[in-house]
């Protein structure tokens, strides 16, 4: 709700707010600006329907604000704005009155004190004296040892401006036996500075040198807490980068490490499915032959018809056709091989171009009607379609595999009747005898 934040509802917090903002340029020594802040200030609590405790307070402020900056233009023989000097003598005396009436000896000192700064401005002395006299006297009665203390800077100005610089020095000497001034960094700074003006004025180099090294301290002091506390900041908004960096950076290795995770699975799945597959002919190898037998085992396949194929006179077809071509019929018969086993069988590359065909679930005998058919249809393919004048036959050894044997002892079956198809003159499939 940005309008509530601009335009604050209700006009005493407002006006806090506005007062709040003078008096830290006050206490940042811009005198000026401070006035002016303050006037406007008592300007929003005139106009706004405050009560009027909060209306005098606030006269009280804008009032004391414009006596001391025009008190600081007098100090450093600046140009003196005479109307805002009058406004704000009228307003003080105003004020005084109300004071005295209610008989606030705080209030009553203020008064005297900015009255008789405002005296000495307009170059009034004795008058100012006056009022600072009188202003001391009420900062004891309402034992006010910081306002006794401001008011004694300027009166012992004024009595060093006139040449009285014993009474203007013991004057200062005084303020210095009480304790809540000096305690005060912002007094205490201030106090150092008058006793250096007014040893300068009185000639006195050893105070003015003594005085001034005291007060130069006190700023070294000030600007040391002020670098320290702004390299403890610094010091923190480091460590947050730092601290922020280091996240950063533990988030992109997080990131990195994931991608890498990521990578590795594929790359594992690519190598176990790679070392199960025959990348001439996509087909399963050996080692996919033993997983599977494994997998068939549990889902309680029992039994399985072995066809073991060989493509006859393979070495011929390299050296007639080329190696090349020889590919392309290892690829095409594995292509036929898949198609035969397609539905529950397993087509397997033994190597070279040898490979087997397992039906579970079924018998040599009755698969040999299967293993014919496949031998047909490598014999009738159109292997002219990969090199004029091809042609490719394969035997087809047959056996029983069962739970209880080894895949290597039906191997050696099936490859005996490879054998003997082959021995039979080839392009023919044997089953084992019953
Ligand atoms: P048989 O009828 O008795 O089986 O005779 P064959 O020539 O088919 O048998 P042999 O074992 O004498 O030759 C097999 C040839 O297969 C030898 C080898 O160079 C070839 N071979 C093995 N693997 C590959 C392959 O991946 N690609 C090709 N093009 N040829 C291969
Ligand atoms: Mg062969
Ligand atoms: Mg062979």
């Amino acid at each position: 709700m940005p309008e509530t934040r601009q335009i604050l509802p209700d006009p005493l917090a407002n006006w806090r707010a506005r007062t709040a903002y003078a008096v830290a340029l006050f206490d940042s020594n811009d005198f000026d600006r401070a006035a002016e802040a303050a006037a406007e200030s008592l300007n929003y609590a005139e106009t706004s329907g405050l009560a009027k405790g909060s209306v005098l307070i606030a006269r009280s402020i804008a009032s004391r604000m414009a006596a001391r900056a025009l008190g600081e233009h007098r100090l450093a023989r600046r140009e003196i704005d005479a109307l805002l000097l009058a406004r704000t003598e009228e307003q003080l005396q105003a004020i005084l009155i109300e004071a005295q009436a209610e008989k606030l000896s705080y209030e009553i000192a203020e008064c005297h004190c900015y009255l008789g700064l405002l005296a000495w401005t307009r170059g009034e002395d004795a008058l100012a004296a006056g009022r600072y006299v009188a202003a001391i006297a009420a900062s004891r009665v309402a034992q006010d040892e910081v306002l006794e203390a401001e008011t004694s800077y300027w009166y012992a100005y004024l009595l060093a401006g006139q040449g009285a610089f014993d009474e203007a020095q013991s004057l200062l000497a005084g303020i210095e036996a009480l304790e809540q001034v000096l305690a005060v960094p912002r007094m205490k700074l201030r106090h150092f500075d008058m006793r250096f003006r007014i040893g300068e004025m009185a000639g006195d180099w050893r105070a003015a040198f003594d005085h001034h090294r005291i007060y130069h301290e006190l700023v070294v002091e000030d600007y040391r807490r002020l670098a320290s506390a702004r390299a403890y900041t610094m010091k923190l908004s480091l460590d947050l980068e730092t601290m922020r960096r280091k996240e950063d950076s533990a988030r992109l290795e997080r990131e990195r490490l994931l991608e890498e995770n990521l990578r590795l699975a594929a790359e594992q799945r690519e190598a176990v499915l790679a070392s199960r597959t025959d990348p001439l002919t996509g087909l399963g190898n050996r080692r996919e032959l033993q997983l599977k037998c494994r997998e068939w085992a549990q889902s309680g396949v029992t039994h399985a018809a072995l066809m073991l194929c060989d493509i006859d006179h393979f070495k011929r077809i390299n050296d007639v056709f080329s190696h090349s071509i020889g590919d392309i019929v290892l690829s095409r018969l594995a292509g036929l091989l898949g198609d035969a086993g397609a539905e529950g069988g397993l087509a397997i590359r033994m190597g070279g171009e040898e490979f087997l065909l397992l039906l579970p679930d079924t018998r040599a005998v009755d698969a040999f009607a299967a293993a014919e058919r496949l031998r047909l249809r490598v014999q009738d393919h159109d292997w002219s379609e990969v090199a004029p004048k091809l042609a490719v036959t394969c035997s087809i050894g047959l056996a029983d595999w069962s739970l209880a044997d080894s895949m290597e002892a039906a191997l050696q079956v099936a490859d005996a009747n490879l054998y003997a198809a082959k021995n039979a003159g080839r392009n023919r499939c044997v089953a084992p005898a019953t």
